[in-house]
Formats: structure tokens, sequence, C-alpha cells
């Protein structure tokens, strides 16, 4: 049987490295001779704990994740860390700090909402959510238990290029769609979260990395699996951990560092998303880039076309031409192509002749 893979640019869960693909396919059944595959085996015993803890060790390095934070590996998607992070840090008399930039800051505020008192410190939906908002933009209130921001929004198509300083208030990000696509300095936030199912990896597993003093104790009000406290005194292994999904993060972390490291990571991110925003700006009035040029992301590239018919002939064509993914989220319409950290040049060369020749025919 042949191999076939898909020009995929699905926006999550996406597209995974081919070697670590293989490299599961080839210890799958039997993994460091056990006679058993990673999934069949107890999370107590040394074979996974090392994988675990390689896991862990592995993102501190790739991200130089300074001393003082620790990684938690825990499920319920970023989705959870909407709650998580209000119920455990959202204090009697603080607020929770958020800087509104589209669907996926919207779902986090909702969430907090729902557990204390909450304030949009900025917001950028006057322009659609087509940008991020400068640094100056947002202004911290002194009775912010923390910030909480979203680094890149996966459906809006924009992300940040300069954080927002918030003093001495923790900094925190929900990363899940471009963790680990550059260098960022981790010591600028009190935590970061991401489900794995874009840039890490499979789903099951999200991963934050946050400051010890704000994870080592919790309200005891809160259910034992909610509390950061739980995990951070047990390293991720009061229950059963997703150990398949961390075993396949720890192979796309070795993958990326075999890679070079996040420097040269970032160096095959700006090549490809060049390569496609200079196509569309390149197109006269054909593709029309979503997100304001400053605020443009490096993962998911949103474009429309001049009409809604035009778009569903350009993913219908797209599709018979081996190209997957690219309609637009329902709630936005239009065109997205994610072209996350395992996404290779070559799909988004592909993609960039499509285009061209698709507007050679249509424009
Ligand atoms: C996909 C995504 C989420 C949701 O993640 P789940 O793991 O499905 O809960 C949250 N935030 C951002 C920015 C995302 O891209």
């Amino acid at each position: 049987m042949g191999q076939h893979r898909a020009y995929n640019f699905n926006a999550g869960p996406a597209a995974l490295p081919l070697a670590v693909l293989e490299r599961a396919q080839a210890e799958f059944v039997d993994f460091q001779e056990q006679g058993m595959s990673i999934m069949e085996m107890s999370h107590r015993g040394a074979v996974y704990e090392q994988v675990h803890n390689e896991a862990k060790q592995l993102l501190k390095e790739l991200l130089g994740i300074p001393s003082g934070y620790d990684v938690l590996f825990l499920q319920g998607g970023a989705s959870t860390q909407f709650a998580m992070v209000p119920m455990n840090l959202l204090s009697e008399g603080k607020v929770g700090a958020y800087v509104h930039t589209g669907s996926w800051a919207e779902k986090a505020i909702k969430e907090a909402e729902l557990i204390g008192a909450t304030r949009v410190i900025a917001s950028t939906e006057a322009d659609r959510f087509m940008r991020v908002p400068a640094p100056e933009e947002v202004v911290v209130p002194e009775d912010a238990a923390y910030v909480h921001i979203t680094s890149n929004e996966t459906i809006g198509g924009t992300q940040y290029s300069a954080y927002p300083d918030s003093g001495s208030v923790p900094l925190i990000a929900d990363m899940s769609s471009d963790i680990l696509c550059r260098p960022v300095d981790v010591s600028k936030f009190g935590m970061i979260y991401a489900g794995a199912q874009k840039n890490l990896g499979p789903s099951g597993v999200t991963v934050v990395i946050a400051k010890e003093d704000l994870i080592a104790s919790s309200p005891k009000t809160i259910p034992s699996m909610l509390r950061y406290s739980t995990h951070y005194k047990n390293n991720s292994l009061y229950n059963t951990p997703p150990s398949f999904s961390i075993y396949m993060v720890n192979l796309v972390l070795q993958w990326l560092k075999e890679r070079g490291g996040l420097e040269q990571v970032e160096r095959d991110n700006l090549a490809k998303a060049e390569l496609l925003y200079s196509t569309i700006d390149a197109s006269g009035d054909f593709y029309r880039g979503c997100a304001e040029r400053g605020s443009r992301s490096l993962m998911n590239v949103t474009f429309r076309l001049a009409d809604e018919e035009l778009e569903k002939a350009f993913i219908k064509q797209a599709g018979e031409a081996g190209f997957v993914g690219l309609k637009g989220h329902r709630s936005v319409g239009g065109l997205r192509a994610s072209i996350y950290n395992a996404v290779p040049y070559e799909s988004c060369e592909a993609l960039a002749q499509f285009m061209k020749h698709f507007q050679q025919r249509n424009g």
C-alpha cells in the first residue's frame, strides 16, 4: 500500500511531523522491549515515568524555562484552563483582567465570569478583532489578580508580536495555537497553557507552564482535580495521565530539538508565512488578508475572496488537488491555512502555486 500524505492545513487537531508518526509506528506494539505498547503499561512504572520526565525536561530546555517554574500535564483541554485559572487564582476582592481579541479570548472571559469578578481591560472588538492591541493599550488595574491574553487567535488569524507588560501582576497566556512557534521569554509570564493538538502533539493533554508560587497552593474549596497544587505536588501523576499523548508530545519535542531549536523553527515558520502572505498581497485584490498586517499570525493565515461563491469554488477545487482544512472557522467563514510547526514548507509552496493558478482561472 502506497503511503499518501495530504497537504494538511487543519486548524486542530493538526498535522504531526511524519518522522514522529513513523517513530511512533515503529515502537507502537513493543515499546523498549517491554512486550507491550506505552499505552498498556503502568503510569507508575519506571519506563513510562522516564518518558513523562523527559517530555517535561525537553520543554524546559527548548523554551528556556527559568528555575522557579514547573510544567504540568493536565487533561480537559485549554477549555478547562479557562475555568481553572480563575478558580485557582482569582481571589476575593480581586479582578481577573482580560484582553479581548476574539473567539478564544471570549470563551476564557465567559468562564471567568462564572467564577468571580472579571474586567475586560482592552478589546479590539471595534476593529472586528482583526488586530491585537499594542502593549500601551493594555492598562493593568491595581486590583488585578492576573492579566489574561490569547497569544494567537486561531480563528481570526491574529498574533502578538509584542506582549503587554503586566508589571508585577502575573501575565497568563493561552498559547494553544502558537506555543513553540518561536522563542519566548517565559520569565515575562506567570503562566502559559496550551492544548497539545495544534503545535505540540495529539489531543488529550494540556501543557501548563507556571511560576511555582502560583500553583504550589490552591483554595481547598475547589475539587482536587481542579487544583493546580494537586498536580504540582504529584508531578502530574496524581491520577492516570494521558500517557500516550504525553509520549507523542515527547517525540515532537525531540523532533523540534533535532531541527535546531526554536530559533530555527521560527525562521522556518517565517518563511512559510511570508510565502502565503506575499501570495495574498501580490494578488491585487483577488485574495484579501483578514488580519491587519502588524497582527498577522505566523500560524493561521486567514483570507477571503470577493464572494462566498468563489470561496466555495476555491475550497472544492483545493480539495480535489489534495489540500485539506482550508475552510475558515464556521463562526467567521472565509479561508484559513493553519501552518503549524509540523506543516512543511513544501505544503505551503504547493498551496501558493494552487492559489496563483486558481486566480489565473478565476481572476
Ligand atoms: C483550540 C484552542 C482552544 C481550545 O482548546 P481545547 O483543547 O479544544 O479545549 C483554546 N484556545 C485557543 C487559542 C485554541 O486555539
